[in-house]
């Protein structure tokens, strides 16, 4: 089965193609994708500090079929190849959803074919599925990206249940507003975790939130409003350096990055321990940070369970996840497919309330 993937739920708009042959016969599940077109809105958003919802809209439009060309092309395939149409339902913006639900189901439509909505949620936590040592059912997946910070006992395909949850900033808003405060350009995840790199051990005594909570929840305002007063403070010296002002910028990224991962970390050992788990999966934006893949590599040679990534380019948004979660969902449950040219968004939903039963 060929499923085209369409994925629109905020400022990446990504299309692809993939063949659900090698899952079906237990080959490794990379091997099913076929081709692939990306582009990213993040210039465009750039000069706002954030994703302007309206543009983003706007943009999906413009780029969705060339994109789909693109694909095409890329997997030496026609439109007559595809069988299904997956696309992103939600969560996300309303109306960049609504771009991708109206292009998928008119496709779909018109080619006499089913479609399905899937969860965005759903398709960054298989992703790692598509890594070269793909986790086994059941596994605990951090799911760490722009919008959400959850842990998850994933027991299979549609069988997901949430662990625990950041009840303020996501790991990558906390990323993005912490770069930002450090004069990095949006969204400057990447490259606050670059400059983390250069910078020295332990200078600051930031804190690391509900790290003894005992539950599985997470918080990471709290985090960015102290690496803010160590700004205003070293602001209120004057020093006027500028290999001093370097210094300082890199050693506090150093420190932010070093807290959160420690309070990921922890709570994913928890989360392993309590559900008896021995395989992690690490989805999401920040699952492309190399601190935090260092720390989960070392935890798991010491604790004895095995972590899974997606491969890097898989991380952030794309249509491959998209794709390949809507080959596992079809082949999981036909019925969750429809030929219904209704254009259902839904931009808050909760994964668990989508599972099989
Ligand atoms: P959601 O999936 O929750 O709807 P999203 O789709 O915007 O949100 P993703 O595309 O999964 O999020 O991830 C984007 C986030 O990942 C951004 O916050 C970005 O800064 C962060 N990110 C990307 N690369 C890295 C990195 N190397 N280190 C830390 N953060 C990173
Ligand atoms: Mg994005
Ligand atoms: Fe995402």
């Amino acid at each position: 089965m060929i499923v085209l993937g369409i994925e629109t739920s905020c400022d990446e708009t990504g299309v692809a193609l993939y063949n659900s042959a090698p899952w079906e016969n237990n080959a490794p599940a990379h091997q099913g994708i076929m081709g692939q077109a990306l582009h990213t809105q993040i210039a465009m958003h750039r000069d706002y500090g954030g994703v302007v919802p309206e543009l983003a809209s706007r943009d999906h439009i413009r780029r969705v079929l060339p994109l789909l060309d693109e694909a095409l092309l890329a997997a030496q395939l026609e439109l007559s190849d595809i069988d299904a149409v997956a696309y992103t339902q939600g969560p996300g913006l309303a109306g960049a959803l609504l771009v991708g639900s109206a292009f998928a189901k008119s496709l779909a439509q018109g080619l006499k074919l089913p479609s399905i909505g899937i969860h965005h949620l759903e398709g960054h936590l298989l992703s790692p599925l598509l890594g070269i040592s793909a986790p086994q059912f059941p596994f605990i997946a951090l799911l760490v990206s722009g919008g959400h910070t959850q842990l998850m006992l994933v027991s299979g395909v549609g069988k997901y249940q949430l662990l625990g949850e950041t009840l303020d900033d996501a790991a990558g808003e906390a990323f993005d507003k912490t770069a930002k405060l450090l004069g990095l350009d949006y969204p400057g995840g990447a490259a606050l975790s670059k400059l983390a790199e250069t910078g020295q051990l332990g200078r600051f005594d930031l804190p690391k939130p509900m790290l003894h909570s005992g539950d599985l929840d997470f918080s990471f305002s709290g985090l960015k409003t102290a690496v803010l007063n160590q700004v205003n403070k070293f602001l209120s010296t004057g020093v006027s350096d500028t290999q001093e002002i370097a210094r300082f910028h890199a050693d506090i990224a150093r420190c932010f990055v070093d807290s959160l991962v420690a309070v990921l970390v922890s709570k994913s050992e928890k989360a392993l321990k309590q559900t008896g788990c021995k395989h992690l999966v690490l989805a999401g934006g920040v699952g492309a940070n190399v601190q935090l893949r260092t720390a989960l590599n070392a935890s798991a040679k010491k604790h004895g369970f095995e972590a899974h990534y997606p491969p890097v380019d898989l991380c952030t948004d794309n249509g491959v996840m998209i794709a390949f979660a809507g080959a596992l969902r079809m082949l999981a449950d036909n019925n969750g497919s429809t030929t219904s040219g209704a254009f259902d968004v839904k931009p808050r939903w909760d994964l668990a309330s989508n599972n099989l039963i």
